[in-house]
This record gives C-alpha cells, sequence and structure tokens, in this order.
C-alpha cells in the first residue's frame, strides 16, 4: 500500500537533500530571507509553476491545480535560520558566522519543495488543488504566518498541513495530536522605580529590588495558587536586575519573563493575574512601575477530525508503531495562526538519531537527512488522501 508514492518520494530524496544543504550552508535570519525566498521562487518555476513572490515579507507561494475539481489543501514550511555560530565540521556547515539553521528550517523547506515536485508532475490525477506555502520569519514575533494571512494567503484554502523535524524523536517516528500540541507564548518587561539612597539608611528610600525579590517569588502563585492544576502553564521570570554595590540602594530594578499556556482562558487568567500581582506588589511598597506585556504566538491547536484523519493515513503509509501520540509542548509555533482560522494539523516528524543527538538552537545541531524524505512523505499523503480520499491515493 501506498508503494507508487513512496518510490516517488525515494526518487526525489536526492535532490531534497541537495537542496537542504545548499540551504544549511547560506542560512539567512527571520525578515532577512531574500536569498532563500529567490532560491525557492526559482526552484519552484523549474517545476512549472505559477509561483507568487513578496507575499508576507519574503514568503512564496504555488499553487498546483489539480486535473478534477475538488478542495485546495495549503502545506507550509518556514524558512529563516537563527543567531548562532555553526559549531559542526561538515562540508554543508553554515558558511555566514554567527547565522544557522539550528531548528531544521531548511529541511522543511527542502521537504515541501520535493513535496511540490511530485505533486507538480502527478497533478493531474488530483480532485482539487494544492497550495504551497513556503513562510518566513517564523523564530522572531510577530512572525511570518500573521504577515502572509493578512496578506490573503489563506483565501481558498479548505485545510491546512505542516510538520517539524523533530530531533528528540528518533527519526523514522511521526508524533502529532488532537487538540493543543505546543504552547501559547507571551514575554514581559518590566521596570519597577523606587527611590535610592544610602544602603545604611533603608528608611529614607523605597528599595526597588526588594519590590523586585517578591515579585519573582509572587508571581510563581499565579501557577500555584490561581492556574487550575489540570491545566499546564509556565510564568518564568528569566532576569532581575538591580543594583551594583554594597551600599547603595538602587532606585530601579528589571524583570524579564515568559509565560506558556495552551489554552486562551488559562493565558488570559494568567495575564490578568500577572498584572494585579505586579500593581499590589509595587503600590504594597510605595514604587511605580510599567509593564510591557509582550503578547506572542497562540497555542498550536489541531483541529480533531482532520487530525485523526491524518493519523490512520500515515498507519498506513508508515506503519502503525510509526504513528504516535505527540505530548504537549512548552515551545511554540505561529503555524499556530493558520489552524485558528483552518482546520488542519501539525506534526512532529522524528530526525534524531547519531549524527543528530543534538537539541533544536543548540551550536551543534544537525538532522538525520532521511527524516526530510519522511517528512515529504507525510505532507504528499496528507494532501493527496484529502484530495482524492485515502482508497484512490494508495494506487496514485
Ligand atoms: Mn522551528
Amino acid at each position: 500500500m501506498w508503494n507508487a508514492l513512496k518510490t516517488k518520494v525515494s526518487e526525489r530524496y536526492p535532490e531534497m537533500v541537495k537542496w537542504r544543504r545548499h540551504l544549511h550552508q547560506n542560512p539567512e535570519l527571520s525578515y532577512r530571507e531574500s536569498a532563500t525566498s529567490g532560491f525557492i521562487a526559482d526552484t519552484l518555476k523549474s517545476f512549472g509553476l505559477d509561483v507568487a513572490t513578496g507575499i508576507g515579507g519574503y514568503g512564496v507561494t504555488a499553487l498546483i491545480r489539480g486535473g478534477r475539481p475538488g478542495p485546495t489543501v495549503a502545506l507550509r514550511a518556514d524558512m529563516d535560520a537563527l543567531p548562532i555560530q555553526d559549531g559542526k565540521a561538515c562540508s554543508y556547515a553554515s558558511r555566514v558566522p554567527g547565522v544557522m539553521h539550528a531548528c531544521g528550517h531548511d529541511g522543511h523547506t527542502a521537504a515541501l519543495l520535493g513535496t511540490g515536485k511530485l505533486l507538480a508532475e502527478m497533478s493531474e490525477q488530483l480532485s482539487g488543488n494544492v497550495l504551497l506555502i513556503f513562510q518566513p520569519a517564523e523564530e522572531v514575533a510577530p512572525g511570518g504566518a500573521q504577515a502572509m494571512i493578512r496578506d490573503g494567503v489563506l483565501e481558498g484554502v479548505d485545510e491546512i498541513y505542516g510538520v517539524h523535524l523533530w530531533t528528540p524523536l528518533p527519526s523514522g517516528i511521526v508524533a502529532t495530536c488532537s487538540g493543543p500540541m505546543m504552547a501559547s507564548v507571551d514575554d514581559f518587561d518590566l521596570e519597577i522605580r523606587g527611590k535610592g539612597g544610602h544602603g545604611g539608611m533603608p528608611h529614607e528610600t523605597v528599595d526597588s529590588l526588594v519590590v523586585g525579590a517578591h515579585l519573582v517569588v509572587n508571581l510563581q502563585t499565579v501557577i500555584s495558587r490561581n492556574l487550575n492544576p489540570i491545566k499546564p502553564g509556565v510564568v518564568t521570570v528569566a532576569a532581575l536586575q538591580s543594583g551594583n554595590s554594597y551600599n547603595v540602594i538602587p532606585d530601579k530594578a528589571y524583570l524579564k519573563g515568559t509565560v506558556r499556556t495552551f489554552d486562551p482562558i488559562t493565558r488570559k487568567l494568567a495575564r490578568e493575574r500577572i498584572e494585579a500581582i505586579i500593581s499590589g506588589t509595587c503600590s504594597m511598597f510605595g514604587a511605580e512601575h510599567t509593564l510591557n506585556y509582550k503578547v506572542g504566538y497562540p497555542p498550536v491547536v489541531n483541529s480533531p477530525a482532520e487530525t485523526e484523519r491524518l493519523q490512520n493515513v500515515l498507519r498506513g503509509v508508515l506503519g502503525t508503531e510509526a504513528v504516535r501520540e505527540a505530548e504537549m509542548n512548552m515551545p511554540a509555533e505561529d503555524f499556530s495562526y493558520y489552524l485558528e482560522r483552518v482546520p488542519g494539523c501539525f506534526l512532529f516528524v522524528g530526525a534524531g538519531g547519531e549524527g543528530a543527538e543534538y537539541p533544536h538552537h543548540h551550536p551543534m545541531f544537525d538532522l538525520r537527512e532521511e527524516a526530510i524524505g519522511q517528512a515529504a512523505l507525510v505532507l504528499a499523503s496528507a494532501a493527496i488522501s484529502r484530495l482524492n480520499g485515502s482508497a484512490a491515493s494508495k494506487a496514485i
């Protein structure tokens, strides 16, 4: 079953590796992906596709029109790299100082190019269309997904699918789940203003450092006392900066932190409690404050019907033991914005193993490259099974 599609993907695999290594050697930071975007557009044009560029920044799309009418399924890959110095010594290591594909977005792009090529070749057999979405700027909020959506990328799209190559999972395994899969992320900056003075005369001051220290502790009660215990959430104060001497009470203190949740109600509650605790603690000590609460990506929430359908398809394509239930993850993804508007599913494609032991965003990060072929197989089978039905798709 599905052997024809597997053969087509494996025929495309050497080319996908070539594309991935080219991108890996030439990484570009979020919002600056001009050469990457040009490479994607040129490659898509070489398949004979109509390509649109400049969507939501450096975003690129191509529509594959099926031979028969039907729905439109979108497949999305992201393309940006990170401000990390590549620590690998391999032939395809980054040639750009301080910039590296340390999250696998090079592999996502290569996999979707491979998927696009094989779907373009078999377009006459498709009952509906496939929109390829190559998105810039996933790593840095506000992110490329919102910008592409504003530019109309989802117009006419019925469902959307995307993958993340994932080294915590071994190569060969695919994981997803219905409902929440990745967290929302909101960050905050807080400035506390007290009244500075002599370290030996605290009664003349408002000690901003003491206020900050209370807040580090008080903010932990958002999770321990306000959140429903069966709902996951994180409030991390990651920085408290204040003072630099023995005998000066500092007039200012600065806090930075991040907030992760999986549903809108918890997310709203966390924000309200953080704001209230900050106001209350500051006023309790007579300090003033300015809070900058930076709303980031919403949680990735897979729609149940589409996820269950795809899980069944993938059990047929990859084997039952290769398809796992994903655990909820605290990293965030702006794929969430697409899923807020159209049904679909995001999946982790295992990319860990020998030579790929490092976590994402690490200077030694690498992928098991066969996972790129696996990602292409997942994306292609997601689209084909939706358009043609899984029974008919097996013969394609
Ligand atoms: Mn990523």
